[in-house]
């Protein structure tokens, strides 16, 4: 973790670097991915970087379209009825 010379845009807080862990989800298909975010210390907003915003556009994409072989399966995703 590591502090940066940023203020949130949300509620201009202390900013710092981490690994976060990001849900995405394309068609049925969902992937977590560990990326580096800047997160907000206060009120806990996440920004991403263009390039791992695109990243994650790609992967939605792929999810969507079933190409999931250079994915690695980790478990089952489950639907429940409430
Ligand atoms: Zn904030």
């Amino acid at each position: 973790m590591k502090y940066i010379d940023e203020k949130c845009a949300v509620c201009g807080g202390q900013m710092i670097e981490k690994k976060v862990e990001k849900l995405l989800r394309g068609g049925k298909n969902m992937a977590s991915v560990n990326v580096t975010a800047e997160v907000c210390l206060h009120c806990g907003e996440r920004f991403y970087s263009p390039q791992i915003i695109e990243r994650f556009e790609e992967i939605e994409l792929e999810l969507e379209r079933e190409k999931t072989q250079n994915f690695q399966m980790v478990g089952h995703a489950f639907q429940i009825a409430f």
